[in-house]
């Protein structure tokens, strides 16, 4: 938190407009494979609003390039392509970090008691406040190897919505909230259940971080749903058909004839 509000305080230019050339290039990302040049012109429009309405901060010497912005843009505008940028209000401001960065801050145990807690982050997303990413981990997303910081950190800002972070966004008036909880609540025991047997770690595809708790399992799976479709909908079919309904897209099929590269995949 202090860390935070001292970079905030001391930060520096602003961050480069994205060039023709690199607006192209992020929009090449395998993350994109199989739209069509309606939905990649929408993209764009998408990416260039919230370019024009959010703030970029630098801090700790970040240094982003044009093509890092119209990466951040374009995955961001990746889960809002048929819901509208009104999803992201509420908020101005998206802090950059060269590289993952310490988070400080008070957690309170089962027992009660309040410990101060360091974390090292990739990304994080405060209600009202601001979104933060790592430039790193920004450069690997995208890349269809299951891995999206980008897509992470603004589903959690989707989350929100409901007023609480929860794993629960406000849902579309043609879903139903009881298909909603029973997918995920489902999907979330099964993971903790699977993780907690022997082996349960080692076998998991699914980053264990999404056993977290329910909003951590609604940004995973949503990162997944862009990046890696093929595992959530072998893995929780149910929790795939919501996020098709909540997102108003079936990566699935958009992707199908695209393969997944996922980390640590052997050649
Ligand atoms: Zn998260």
């Amino acid at each position: 938190m202090i860390s935070l509000l001292r970079a905030l305080f001391s930060r520096t230019m602003p961050v480069p407009a994205p060039t023709t050339d690199e607006w192209a290039a992020a929009l090449d990302l395998p993350v994109f494979a199989g739209f069509p040049a309606v939905d990649r012109r929408h993209l764009l429009l998408l990416a260039q609003e919230l370019l024009a309405g959010k703030r970029f901060s630098p801090v700790a010497g970040a240094d982003p390039g044009g093509l890092d912005i119209a990466a951040i843009v374009t995955q961001a505008a990746l889960p809002i392509l048929h819901l509208g940028t009104r999803w992201y209000r509420g908020w101005n401001e998206v802090v950059l970090y060269p590289g993952e960065f310490a988070h400080e801050g008070d957690e309170t145990d089962e027992f009660g008691i309040v410990h101060r807690v360091r974390h090292v982050r990739s990304g994080e997303a405060w209600e009202g406040g601001p979104l933060v990413l790592s430039l790193d981990s920004v450069r690997m997303s995208g890349h269809r190897e299951g891995y999206n910081v980008v897509i992470h950190e603004f589903a959690h800002k989707l989350d929100m919505n409901s007023g609480s972070v929860n794993g629960f966004p406000p849902l579309h008036a043609d879903m139903r909230r009881e298909a909603w909880s029973t997918a995920f609540a489902t999907a979330y025991a099964d993971l903790r259940a699977s993780l907690a047997r022997p082996q349960g770690m080692e076998d998991s595809e699914i980053d264990p971080y999404a056993a977290e708790s329910p909003a951590e399992f609604f940004a995973v799976m949503s990162e997944y749903f862009f990046e890696w479709p093929e595992l959530v909908f072998a893995t929780y079919p149910a929790v795939y058909a919501q996020l098709c309904q909540f997102y108003r897209q079936d990566t699935l099929r958009r992707l199908s004839s695209f393969p997944v590269q996922p980390i640590g995949a052997i050649e």
